[in-house]
């Protein structure tokens, strides 16, 4: 029988877990190829382990080269273009041709499309934001840190608010925390607009701990120690912790698959509107959140409809949107909600409070995905 040659654009939550299931159920009848520009993975929840001095940045990261799959090769190389129509994919050192291509490459930042975000403020999205921030957050001994939202959609909605419950733990510990104030600036009009009882959960977090939560805001720019907002109002500011605004990959939006700055995919297969194509993930408007349950969630469907095709049949289990999100809230604890965007009327999400229980629960959670992606303990 042939091989069923698939290529696998990204190799973030999305591509591992497609990757690993499409290994796991089709072996040797697979030909996969895994490209991605980098050659380690880490979790995006990492970057906040990292930028708080909680772990060192070398021991979040995993190599790729731990990955050894039936039917899969790891290639460490960029893409420079995508024809969808011929599923041809080129890249820094030749050219890729796949029977099915699926697009996992996520989300980049457009930093630059916050005025003065660079030059007065930090990021801890990006690894290397992270990274400086671990030597920027020491010096912040007193004045108003504000943590902001820069773009809608953003990845991991829980993340600014747990930015900030981590800010103060951290402050408490250093003996500052009476020095300091706290703001975080939100587009939405609660923390977690699914799960009001884990919005109510959050709000009295930040009103224990004098944490001011400002909704229905994003920050448009900084003017130099200043944060003006989207209504033209200011807020000095000595620390500013942003989220940047969100962008598609450059090789997505040049590939033509894009409409409105994100790919739109068939709910219930996943494929694009290119035969053949699918696209998982924060790179889509599938209409979930951006976050790594998400593409993992979507990684699945995506895996059932290709394994379906390869086997003559139609995959029958349509994409549910439900996913579990974890949520530090400091002290050691974490909490939990378990979301669900497709299968009622609105979105709902079901909050489980804060425990040591669900820290460790928040631990398998990132073992398990090292065990079933690079099989490693
Ligand atoms: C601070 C923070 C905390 C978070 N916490 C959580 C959490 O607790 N739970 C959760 O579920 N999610 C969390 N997330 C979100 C999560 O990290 C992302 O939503 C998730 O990684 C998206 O998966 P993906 O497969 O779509 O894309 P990604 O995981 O981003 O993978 C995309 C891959 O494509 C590669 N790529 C891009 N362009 C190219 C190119 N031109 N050539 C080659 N390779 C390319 C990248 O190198 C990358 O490896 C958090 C994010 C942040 C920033």
């Amino acid at each position: 029988m042939k091989k069923l040659p698939v290529v696998v654009l990204g190799a973030g939550f999305g591509g591992l877990e497609l990757t690993s299931i499409l290994s796991d159920t089709m072996g040797n009848d697979l030909d996969l190829t895994l490209v991605d520009q980098n050659d380690t993975f880490f979790f995006g929840f990492s970057k906040l382990d990292v930028m708080f001095g909680h772990k060192e940045p070398g021991s979040v990261k995993i190599p790729y080269s731990s990955i050894v799959k039936t039917g899969v090769k790891f290639r460490k190389e960029t893409i420079k273009t995508i024809d969808p129509v011929t599923r041809t994919v080129t890249t820094q050192s030749g050219a890729y041709e796949a029977d099915v291509l699926v697009v996992a490459l996520g989300a980049n930042y457009d930093f630059n499309a916050t005025h003065g975000l660079i030059e007065h403020g930090n990021e801890y999205y990006s690894f290397d934001g992270a990274l400086k921030l671990r030597d920027v957050i020491p010096q912040f001994k007193k004045g108003h840190a504000i943590i902001g939202v820069c773009g809608a959609p953003f990845k991991c909605p829980p993340a600014p608010s747990e930015a900030a419950l981590m800010l103060h733990d951290y402050l408490v510990k250093a003996g500052r925390r009476n020095a300091c104030t706290i703001s975080i600036v939100m587009p939405f009009g609660s923390p977690i607009p699914p799960s009001p009882d884990s919005s109510k959960a959050l709000l009295q977090a930040f009103d224990e701990r004098g944490i001011r939560f400002i909704p229905q805001h994003k920050v448009a720019s900084l003017n130099m120690n200043k944060a003006v907002l989207d209504d033209g109002s200011e807020m000095p500011f000595d620390l500013f912790l942003g989220i940047p605004k969100h962008v598609a990959p450059d090789v997505v939006l040049q590939s033509g698959m894009a409409v409105d700055g994100w790919i739109p995919v068939d709910r219930k297969t996943l494929m694009t509107r290119f035969p053949d194509v699918y696209a998982i993930g924060d790179v889509t408007s599938v209409g979930t959140p951006k976050a790594g349950v998400f593409a993992e969630g979507a990684a699945k469907i995506a895996a059932a409809s290709i394994l379906a095709r390869f086997q003559g049949r139609q995959n029958e289990t349509g994409y549910s949107g439900a996913g579990s999100c974890y949520i530090e809230f400091g002290k050691g604890q974490v909490a939990r909600v378990d979301v669900d965007f497709f299968s009622g009327p609105k979105p709902f999400g079901v909050h489980h409070d804060a425990s040591e229980a669900l820290t460790i629960d928040k631990e398998h959670f990132g073992s398990s995905r090292k065990a079933r992606w690079f099989g490693l303990e």
